[in-house]
């Protein structure tokens, strides 16, 4: 199985985050990366294919903001990171976008998501190993793992959060779109909620996106991921939710996993992306699943064996010491 990762990657290191009240280490730290390619044995540097397919789901403004707001907070004179504070939710008129901090909170929707100098970088590398695990399936691999970091599934066509800047698992199923796939699958694994992937194709019909997560109702990112969230227009019924509760094990998330299993087969995609995070893991430090490092084999075996040629992203994982041979076990399976 071919793996993807640059190290560029490893640049994106804020410092703090917003999280519960308080300003607490940032998670979602290098080492995350750094851990999974020690268990892997490594991955290959991917090409770099451009900013076109990163442009093909994301607002070119937004784009421009990821680059040039950490030397706008600069000439703010504000020293660390840049992180917002206040958020339009009154859109009551055309929104007065001439300040960092309006830009902030119209293009970022959490204080947990800072951006630094390095971000755009690592995000656009990050995307770059999405993309080359999209054309080695192109090119018969029957599977390919991107060790993307910074994660992608919270991120907007034109928004950053959770963690996320560029939507990874969506420009991946985009780029299988464009060779000529006609329908391609997400499946989404991840403990939370993929919010901004569901958006970006909230309302088309060539993209299904399948999640299981943890309930919105107890769990960030608490407005997207309920049950009845199926899509919109053409995208009617191209949305599968499955919510489960704090201290879900293997049994049941395996039902929630072969439900969205089979209404991906029913939809008959051509190629199939996995956001795989592994803070569905009994140890993590922000989530409240119980599976063990050996049930990722399991549930990797269930979706190998459906048989579409299968790109996995790496969304979230957070116990660093677990990390690695969560991934090893979950790549077993394929
Ligand atoms: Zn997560």
């Amino acid at each position: 199985m071919r793996r993807f990762f640059a190290p560029v990657q490893l640049t994106h290191a804020p410092a703090r985050e917003l999280h519960n009240g308080s300003f607490v280490a940032y998670a979602e730290v290098p080492a995350r990366a750094e851990t999974i390619l020690r268990a892997i044995g490594g991955a290959e540097a991917p090409e770099d294919r451009g900013e076109a397919p990163i442009a093909a789901v994301h607002a070119p403004d937004y784009l421009a903001f990821l680059k040039e707001a950490p030397a706008r907070w600069a000439a703010a004179g504000r020293s660390g990171d840049a992180i917002p504070y206040t958020f339009p939710v009154v859109g009551r008129r055309a929104l007065r976008l001439d300040r960092i901090d309006a830009l902030m909170g119209r293009y970022g929707f959490d204080a947990t998501t800072p951006i630094t100098a390095d971000t755009w970088a690592a995000a656009y590398g990050s995307a770059q190993t999405a993309l080359a695990a999209t054309h080695a399936v192109f090119g018969g691999e029957r599977a390919a793992f991107a060790l993307g970091r910074p994660p992608g599934h919270h991120a907007g066509a034109d928004y950053c959060g959770g963690y996320c800047h560029l939507n990874t698992a969506a420009i991946a199923a985009q780029a299988a779109r464009d060779a000529g796939h006609p329908r391609v699958a997400i499946l989404d694994i991840d403990y939370h909620h993929g919010n901004g992937t569901q958006d970006i194709f909230w309302d088309r019909g060539d993209v299904f996106y399948a999640s299981v997560h943890a309930d919105p109702a107890t769990d960030y990112p608490f407005y997207w991921g309920h049950a009845d969230e199926t899509g919109e227009g053409e995208g009617r019924g191209a949305t599968l939710n499955l919510p489960l509760p704090h201290g879900t094990r293997l049994d049941a998330f395996r039902v929630a996993q072969s439900r969205a299993l089979d209404a991906i087969s029913r939809f008959g995609p051509g190629l199939l992306v996995v956001s795989f995070g592994a803070d569905t893991w009994q140890g993590d430090p922000i989530s409240r699943f119980s599976l063990t490092t050996s049930d990722y084999a399991l549930l990797a075996r269930d979706i190998a064996g459906a048989g579409w040629p299968t790109v996995v992203v790496m969304e979230g994982g957070y116990a660093v010491d677990a990390l690695g041979a969560n991934v090893a076990s979950f790549l077993s399976g394929f």
